[in-house]
Parts: C-alpha cells; structure tokens; sequence
C-alpha cells in the first residue's frame, strides 16, 4: 500500500513526546521491518526553523508574521504541514506536538483528508513534569544532558545551567493547560482516531499497544 500513515503525538511540554517518538520508530523497524526512511519524525518547530533558514516563499512569511519567541500563525503552519505530508517519501508521519491550539484543532480534520491517522494522547499532570525537569541541567560549554548533582559538567568541567526551555516552562504549561489540552480534547469529541494514555504508561508500551491497534495501516 502506498497510503501514508499520519500520527499525532500530543501531550504537555517536556512530557516525554520525543521518547515516545522514538519507542513507535524502534517499534517499526523491528516488528513492522520499516526502513529508517519509511518513518518521518516531524517536529512543527524544526519545520519552522527550516523554512525559515532556507528562505522559502514560506520561511519569509513566517518570518514576517512571528514575534519573538511568540507562536507561529496556523494558517502558515498548516500551508506548511500539508506540503510536507504530500512531499515526504516516508510511510508513517510522526507529528511532534501538532495540533497544539484550537485553530489547529478546527483545520485538522480537512488537513487529514486522504491520510489516515490517530491521535496519541498522553495525559501527564503537571506535577510530574515539575518534578521531573527540576533536577535536570545542561552543561553550558558542550551542551550535554546531567543531573544537578553533578556541580559541574563530568565531561569536560564546564558549568551546568538550566535549558532555557526549562526555565519557562511554568508558563509553556500553563499555556498548554489553558489552550492546547481544551483543544485537543474537543478532538476527541469529534470522534477522531484517539488513544489516550495516563502520565504512568511507559513510551515502549505506549508504542507496542498503539502500533498493534493500527496494524491495518501498516502494511
Ligand atoms: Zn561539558
């Protein structure tokens, strides 16, 4: 089959959706025999910042259109995700975050047409992510990850800091509770292709249940 498999991966920030990107991508090649090059793990904020370094049509708009630090417009956003889904050669699209806001919501089904999909919706509380990140730390000179613990960096001595995502990220899940998990519940409402899972279920068996309800797409 050539049909292209889309998955929406939604939770709140620094909730653990890049490790559960990578539990589905092993899971594919290793049960379903997907080629790295069958599975595209799209981030919206690694498109944005991509469009916008390659200058295209609509990199520029995007540029023009988004304050400092602040979200991108979604009708942009949206121009932007269906070129990709028709562009990329890869059988199953992982969406990291996306959608994340009602406007996103309101489009997504239109922007689905054609591709199947499913939602993954991981409900973590925010205490748990608070708890998780308040001890993480990165080293300032070679950027890699470390426990607070560690005073300075173990590799090569230099001073820990903070990611500056952590550093705002009380706000980023404020903003998140406010808007985006409202929006996304109202998905669910619509009777789309849904999956939710608590903040206890591990990313490997977030994977394997999901994957085996959707077998059908897999082929
Ligand atoms: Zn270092």
């Amino acid at each position: 089959m050539n049909k292209k498999f889309v998955i929406s991966l939604i939770g709140a920030p620094a909730s653990g959706k890049g490790y559960i990107a990578a539990c589905l991508a092993r899971e594919l090649e290793e049960k379903y025999h997907f080629s790295k090059e069958d599975i595209a793990d799209i981030s919206i904020g690694e498109l944005i910042r991509r469009e916008k370094k390659a200058q295209t049509p609509l990199g520029l708009e995007l540029a023009a259109n988004m304050k400092e630090g602040g979200l991108a417009p979604d009708a942009i956003v949206n121009k932007m995700l269906t070129e990709t889904l028709h562009r990329t050669k890869a059988r199953v699209l992982i969406l990291d975050g996306y959608p994340r806001t009602v406007g996103q919501v309101r489009t997504f089904d239109k922007l689905m047409q054609g591709f199947p999909s499913a939602v993954i919706f991981r409900d973590t509380p925010t205490s748990l992510i608070l708890e998780r990140v308040k001890n993480r730390r990165i080293c300032a000179c070679c950027g890699r990850a470390q426990e607070v613990s560690n005073k300075i960096c173990v590799y090569c001595g230099g001073s820990l800091v903070k990611r500056k995502d952590d550093e705002v990220l009380p706000e980023r899940l404020a903003e998140y509770e406010q808007m985006t998990k409202p929006a996304v519940l109202e998905l669910k409402k619509e009777g789309n292709h849904f999956f939710f899972y608590d903040g206890k279920t591990e990313g490997d068996e977030i994977a394997q249940s999901f994957l085996a309800a959707n077998e059908q797409y897999l082929r």
